[in-house]
């Protein structure tokens, strides 16, 4: 990890060029979807690695890994027979049909201590170890037995169907590297060398602080002017699938001390402060004006994106500790879409593991669609289609607050900030949520 400090040369790269700001009132924070992207992943670079546990294997599923993991013999470790079949020597079978005499069996667990000699061959099942003097495998469809003879009728090459020791990997072979995501594979992986323990970097504190005099939690029943409080917990619940631990604090009014109180707690607690609501432009938007008078660094104060826009990032000084924290829109659409593309990258990092890119694919349009210039629009909408066609619809929306919209779209459809209108057919970017 780089200690360099985070300076606008620092964070400049040779491609993308912007302002950096220092506080919320100069207006030059607004930066492309490319701009803001690359401001947040240059970030991530100076995180260093979080501390660790030792977590029983299945529990570390999701965390991310915070040792090397090492082979602890060849993988295979026997030569061993993908196939049910004969385990021959390749050139007793250069002509075919075949006749060899078999010396037993062999199956997946057992051992075979003899050498298949010239004009002999083992019957071997898949996972066996293929034995001494052998070195190919005939399956079984090629083969007819009778008695202690078995007629082959296909001629294999030299290390069909088996897999030689140590192809796979080598004792002392790094197998996994600290900063791996711990997926499946990856717990089978170290089931394999026999991992029952494991170091994994300790999951980061997120705090999560709604603002809105509206806003009454999700138990309470709202007065016809109030709603409830649904980005609490659609932030909670991304910071739990992103790897992060959450802590939902009160609901902050739209009032300076109280604000001021609850950010302070935010700071103490956690590793990263994520705010929603009271980022525009209105009176009552007060997030951004309470961070400066805190000290914060902004590294933007918005993003050319829809939805998302009022978007900010920076960081704050917290006694000893400097603490990054975005602020997103309230709208209940935005804030899921800015932490998608901007929170999990950050809280990667925070977890441990290099920053995620937004898995994309490439969809046929199904319907034409009709935007505006100048923003790059991460549209909710629905993915289907088959395996070689997919087909991206965008989903009816009354814009950035139709959570209902939200809740039915499996992807962002992304529209380049350049695009006015998309016919049908077109082939275009879909994120994955
Ligand atoms: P703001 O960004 O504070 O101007 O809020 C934009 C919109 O999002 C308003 O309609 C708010 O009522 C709504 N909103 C803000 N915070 C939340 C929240 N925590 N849960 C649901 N809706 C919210
Ligand atoms: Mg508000």
């Amino acid at each position: 990890m780089s200690d360099l400090p985070i300076t606008p040369d620092n964070l400049l790269s040779e491609k993308i060029q912007f302002e950096f700001v220092t506080t919320a009132t100069q207006a030059a924070g607004i930066l492309s979807f490319e701009q803001a992207d690359e401001t947040v992943r240059r970030y991530c670079q100076h995180i260093p690695p979080p501390q660790s546990d030792s977590v029983a294997l299945l529990a570390s599923l999701g965390r991310v890994l915070a040792e090397e993991v090492k082979a602890d013999r060849d993988f295979p470790p026997f030569p061993r027979s993908t196939r049910d079949g004969y385990a021959v020597r390749a050139a007793d079978v250069a002509k075919v049909p075949a006749k060899l005499h078999v010396l037993g069996q062999i199956k997946a667990g057992g051992t075979f201590a003899g050498t298949v000699q010239p004009g002999q061959a083992v019957e071997i099942m898949t996972g066996a170890a293929v034995p001494q003097g052998a070195d190919a495998v005939v399956m079984v469809e090629y083969s007819s037995a009778a008695a202690d003879q078995v007629e082959l009728q296909r001629t294999p090459s030299i290390g069909e169907n088996l897999v030689a020791a140590g192809a796979e990997a080598r004792l002392g072979d790094v197998l996994l590297n600290p900063g791996t995501r711990l997926e499946p594979a990856q717990i089978a992986m170290m089931a394999a060398v026999g991992k029952a323990n494991l170091k994994v970097y300790r999951k980061p504190r997120v705090a999560v602080l709604s603002t809105g005099d509206e806003l009454v939690d999700v138990s309470e029943t709202p007065a016809s002017h109030q709603i409830r409080n649904s980005n609490s917990y659609s932030l909670c619940a991304q910071v739990i699938q992103a790897g992060g631990e959450p802590l939902q604090l009160p609901v902050a009014p739209d009032e300076e001390g109280k604000l001021t109180t609850l950010i302070h707690a935010g700071l103490d607690a956690a590793d990263l402060l994520v705010l929603s609501g009271g980022v525009s432009m209105g009176k009552f938007d007060l997030v951004e004006m309470v961070l400066n008078k805190l000290g914060a660094r902004f590294f933007f104060t918005g993003a050319l994106i829809q939805p998302g826009r009022p978007v900010v990032f920076g960081e704050i000084k917290k006694g000893e500790r400097v603490v990054p924290f975005f602020g997103l829109p309230g709208n209940p659409v935005s804030v899921m879409t800015t932490f998608d593309l901007f929170v999990r990258p950050l809280l990667d990092a925070l977890c441990g593991a290099p920053p995620r890119r937004t898995s994309s694919v490439s969809a046929r349009l199904k319907k034409s669609l009709k935007t505006k210039t100048g923003l790059t629009r991460f549209l909710p909408a629905i993915l289907e289609g088959g395996l070689y066609d997919p087909v991206v619809q965008v989903v009816p929306w009354q814009g950035s607050g139709d959570l209902l919209a939200a809740s039915k779209a499996n992807c962002y459809l992304v529209v380049s900030p350049a695009r006015e209108i998309i016919p049908e057919g077109e082939m275009l970017t879909v994120v994955m949520r």
